[in-house]
């Protein structure tokens, strides 16, 4: 019965290897909620490339619980001419960004960004006129340059990404933003 007593045994450090296993995914788990990786691609932004990039400076400095990289295509920024620049989110950190050329001469380039991005962060539109809050978007007038979230709405984001749970599948178009002069036509 030599055969059987070795199965056992096998079985037993199997069994302990595989328990061994489920104990270091548990203590992964807390570590990677903590700050989740926002991966954005400017392969499609022609000459709005380099806002991208300064806008995810500028959300990476504002907040603790995100890291904004070239590290893949979770939101992509894309731009056209015409149509008003306007931003799809299909889940927290997820979706993409189009900057309207023509209304990127209007207004400051580099607020429209990184307005649009605080749409994919989890943010709403906040049309109360004043600059100093970057959702305001269009409505704080086209002198209006302030790229910089407030604190307030840095603070939104990162209590946002700290519930891992978040991230419902329900995708929301925020347009609308960035009212232009009447020479640019119906914007969305
Ligand atoms: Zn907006």
């Amino acid at each position: 019965m030599r055969m059987p007593k070795m199965s056992r045994i096998l079985a037993t450090l199997a069994a302990a290897a595989l328990t061994a296993l489920g104990a270091v995914a548990v203590d992964q788990a807390p570590a990677s909620a903590a700050i989740r990786n926002v991966c954005y691609n400017t392969s499609q932004a022609g000459p709005f490339a380099g806002y991208a990039n300064q806008a995810a400076t500028i959300w990476n400095n504002a907040t603790k619980n995100i890291n904004m990289a070239q590290c893949g295509s979770n939101l992509m920024i894309y731009y056209t001419y015409g149509g008003g620049s306007y931003a799809v989110r299909n889940s927290l950190g997820n979706g993409y960004v189009v900057i309207d050329y023509y209304q990127a001469q209007q207004y400051s380039p580099l607020r429209i960004m990184t307005h649009e991005i605080g749409h994919i962060l989890g943010l709403a539109d906040n049309y109360n006129g004043n600059c100093a809050i970057l959702m305001s978007g269009g409505s704080a007038g086209t002198g209006c340059t302030n790229p910089y979230p407030s604190a307030g709405e840095a603070a939104a984001v990162d209590s946002y990404f700290s519930f891992a749970a978040r991230g419902a599948t329900t995708t929301e178009v925020f347009a609308d933003s960035w009212p232009a002069a009447a020479t640019v036509g119906a914007l969305r």
